[in-house]
């Protein structure tokens, strides 16, 4: 007898002696079926495909996103949830979408380059011809040193060598008049090709056991071998620029104002094509937005990947003449100023005015498919709920699925679900009172490691009793957050507003230094187990949510701090 069939047994003894224990949810025997679910019928690699392959990329305000959105509904109406509905809020720019893009080089040698239209950018007209150009806008001198950074270490770029000031409006004007003739009709180069130096270090992989108890134990704080270990987990993005923070002479222009200055005079000089050089090493490309996401005010453009973008700067500078060719179509929809929100339920029972919520954004950048971000995280997020469904939970509690749309262009979709359904701790709607935490996922393949939580140590507490039953598959428990500040994901839409947002912290693999946001976020970098491994623990919290007496505790009126002012920008 294996110690399943005993715990069976066991348990179809104590119904016969004792009828009325049944009346309790049985824990262990839910978190077993779960596992069962998951493992055996899982559906995510599934939705995984049609979000990514089929309906991929997934920018907001595009045809693409909507259809991803109604396949979503559709999907977990099938699976048996109620009230599938996509709800419209106010994107204010009009959709778009890239068709079609060739960029080759004809002359001095033939070859196509690797390169991805930069969004809200408009189409050649036809197949061009163009010169290349470098553009290289004059520096100033070598910047003072940062007064943050610490002694000794001056404002030096990693690898780039000093950092410098911008040039003056009169140098700026000067060089950007001598060299109009050969911008206009060109294909221009933006700034000196990027300096990737060789990474020798291995991308970050798994956390170890040691920096998830660190992060999530209750007692992590006082264990002496954590004393190191907090710092470097989860962090996004690169390092600064060289040279922010120090202070710029009032007569040197900022990056950013050299940057809107040769915008402009690109487009007043009609340009007939911009390449951008994405900077990043093999051959990844990040492209977002132009500048105020306006085409009529952009000139055709491309970020090229970094190895193409030197060979044809390092052409030009032998003084041999470069000859590009290109066509790119791209689609605007003014129909996208309007975006949705997908919202399903499970309807709760004798708690359904009380909802618990999970999600995680559908709309990707436009470069790859946005299959790590975040096509998987709403494919986990719908299991979760598919498998207590089909298991045949009924939860007390109203469980809702919302798979936002603007994340990545500042978590627009969540903050106006928030905004309209719940208002704030200071402005409080009748659901605020009602709301009983939101789940989200959005780091990637990795699997969940650990949760935190906006609210007072005893919702950490709730959270890391909850979470033990998965601890045998990586999970090391709950930490808490009292930050308003929105930024990163869509949790923090909630904990803005003063609601128990939750978010999940993942194994890295590949993700901040492949997939995120780039060319190369496919299908094919995601792990099957590891995203089953993160439904079982979602649907494990989600249940004991939908299910306890007691909704998550708050902080109190006293101890709420403030709202931050408002910022922009998603992941
Ligand atoms: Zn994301």
């Amino acid at each position: 007898m294996n110690v399943r069939t005993l715990a069976v047994a066991t348990g179809m003894v104590a119904l016969t002696v004792l009828p009325f224990a049944a009346q309790a949810p049985n824990t262990t025997d839910i978190n077993a079926r779960i596992r069962q679910e998951a493992m055996n019928n899982s559906q995510i690699m599934r939705t995984l495909h049609y979000l990514s392959d089929i309906y991929g990329p997934r920018l907001t305000g595009s045809p693409n996103h909507k259809a991803a959105a109604e396949w979503a509904v559709n999907q977990m109406t099938t699976w048996g949830f109620t009230n599938g509905h996509l709800e419209p809020w106010d994107f204010g720019r009009e959709g778009w979408l890239n068709e079609y893009l060739a960029v080759h080089v004809t002359a001095p040698f033939k070859d196509a380059m690797v390169v991805e239209a930069l969004g809200w950018t408009p189409s050649t007209p036809g197949k061009v011809n163009a010169k290349a150009f470098n553009l290289i806008v004059p520096e100033g001198p070598e910047a003072p040193p940062s007064p943050n950074a610490p002694a000794g270490a001056g404002a030096r770029g990693v690898g780039r060598g000093p950092a410098r000031l911008g040039p003056t409006q009169a140098e700026l004007t000067a060089y950007l008049e001598s060299v109009k003739s050969k911008v206009a009709g060109g294909a221009v180069l933006v700034g000196k090709p990027i300096f990737v130096p060789v990474n020798l270090s291995p991308a970050a992989g798994r956390l170890t056991d040691e920096q998830v108890k660190c992060r999530f134990d209750e007692y992590a704080a006082s264990l002496p071998e954590c004393a190191n270990a907090r710092g470097g987990f989860g962090q996004r993005g690169g390092g600064a620029p060289a040279g922010r923070g120090a202070a710029t002479p009032t007569d040197r222009l900022t990056t950013a104002q050299v940057a809107e200055q040769v915008d402009k005079f690109l487009f007043d000089s009609k340009a007939a094509l911009r390449i951008n050089d994405a900077g990043r090493p093999h051959g990844q490309i990040v492209a977002f937005n132009s500048r105020g996401y306006d085409t009529s005010k952009a000139v055709p453009t491309v970020v090229m990947r970094n190895e193409d973008y030197g060979r044809i700067a390092r052409t030009l500078a032998d003084g041999t003449p470069v000859e590009i060719q290109a066509e790119i179509v791209n689609k605007t929809y003014p129909e996208g100023r309007t975006s949705y929100n997908t919202i399903a339920e499970i309807a709760g029972s004798d708690k359904k005015d009380e909802v618990v919520m999970l999600g995680g954004h559908l709309d990707s950048w436009h470069s790859a498919t946005g299959a790590t971000d975040n096509a998987v995280g709403c494919a986990i997020m719908m299991e979760a709920a598919r498998i207590l469904k089909t298991i045949g939970v009924q939860p007390r509690r109203t469980i809702r699925v919302a798979l936002w749309s603007g994340e990545e262009e500042g978590l627009l979709g969540s903050l106006a679900y928030v905004k309209e359904h719940f208002g704030s701790a200071e402005n409080p709607k009748p659901e605020f009172a009602k709301f009983a935490g939101y789940l989200n996922i959005d780091t990637g393949t990795g699997k969940a490691r650990g949760a935190s939580v906006f609210g007072p140590p005893e919702a950490g507490k709730i959270l890391r009793d909850a979470l033990a039953p998965v601890k045998d598959l990586g999970v090391g428990g709950a930490t808490v957050t009292t930050s308003r500040n929105v930024g990163g994901t869509d949790s923090t839409s909630f904990n803005n507003a003063g609601l128990p947002g939750i978010g999940f912290a993942q194994d890295s693999i590949e993700y901040n230094s492949h997939t995120h946001h780039t060319n190369l976020d496919t299908y094919e970098r995601v792990i099957e187990d590891d995203v089953k491994d993160s439904a079982v623990v979602v649907a494990t919290l989600l249940y004991q949510l939908a299910m306890r007496d007691e909704m998550l505790p708050r902080l109190s009126p006293g101890d709420m701090p403030a709202p931050p002012p408002a910022r922009t920008g998603g992941n």
